[in-house]
C-alpha cells in the first residue's frame, strides 16, 4: 500500500464519474473541470460494477437506509474510476465536488452543476488520505498508476 504514496508525487484521490454522468456523456465536461482545477489524472478506468462490487466498495454504508438504492444504482451503468494526483487532493478535489446533496452544493461545484440527485449526483471522491488508499487498491494496481 505504502508504494502508492512513494509511486505518487504528491497527495492522492480515488475519483469516480457515477453511472449518471456516464450516462449523459459528461465524462469529458468533468475531467476537463478537474483538470482546470488543478487535480492531474495519473490513473483512469471506464467499468460496470456489479452490484457485489458495489456492495463491497461502500460496505461502510451498508446499514444505512439508502445503501439499497446507492448499491443498485451504482451497478446500473459504467463509472469511470479515477486516481487524481494534487498537492492536497483529497480535499480539493472534495470541494470540487461540492455537497452530497446537489441542493445544499455551492455554484461552481461539479453536483451542482451536473447532479440529477441525492443518489445521482455524478461523482465519488475519498474523504481521507487514509481511505483514498484504500478505495484506490479497489480499482487500480500500482502498475496502472501511471503518473
Ligand atoms: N447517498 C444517498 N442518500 C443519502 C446519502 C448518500 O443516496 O442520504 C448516496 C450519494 O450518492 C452519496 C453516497 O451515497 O454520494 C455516499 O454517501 P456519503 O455520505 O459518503 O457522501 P459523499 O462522500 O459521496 O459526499
Ligand atoms: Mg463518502
Amino acid at each position: 500500500m505504502s508504494e502508492y504514496v512513494h509511486r505518487a508525487k504528491k497527495i492522492v484521490t480515488l475519483s469516480m464519474i457515477k453511472p449518471d454522468a456516464t450516462q449523459r456523456n459528461l465524462t469529458g465536461d468533468i475531467n476537463a473541470r478537474i483538470e482546470k482545477a488543478g487535480l492531474r489524472i495519473i490513473a483512469q478506468k471506464r467499468l460496470w460494477l456489479t452490484k457485489p462490487q458495489a456492495e463491497e466498495f461502500y460496505a461502510v454504508h451498508s446499514e444505512r437506509p439508502f445503501f439499497e438504492e446507492l448499491t443498485q444504482y451504482m451497478s446500473s451503468g459504467p463509472v469511470v474510476a479515477q486516481v487524481l494526483e494534487a498537492e492536497d487532493a483529497v480535499n480539493a478535489y472534495r470541494k470540487l465536488m461540492g455537497a452530497t446533496n446537489p441542493k445544499e452544493a455551492e455554484e461552481g461545484t461539479l453536483r451542482k452543476d451536473f447532479a440529477l440527485s441525492l443518489t445521482q449526483n455524478s461523482v465519488h471522491g475519498s474523504d481521507s488520505r487514509e481511505n483514498a488508499l484504500v478505495e484506490i487498491s479497489f480499482f487500480f494496481s500500482r502498475m496502472e498508476l501511471v503518473g
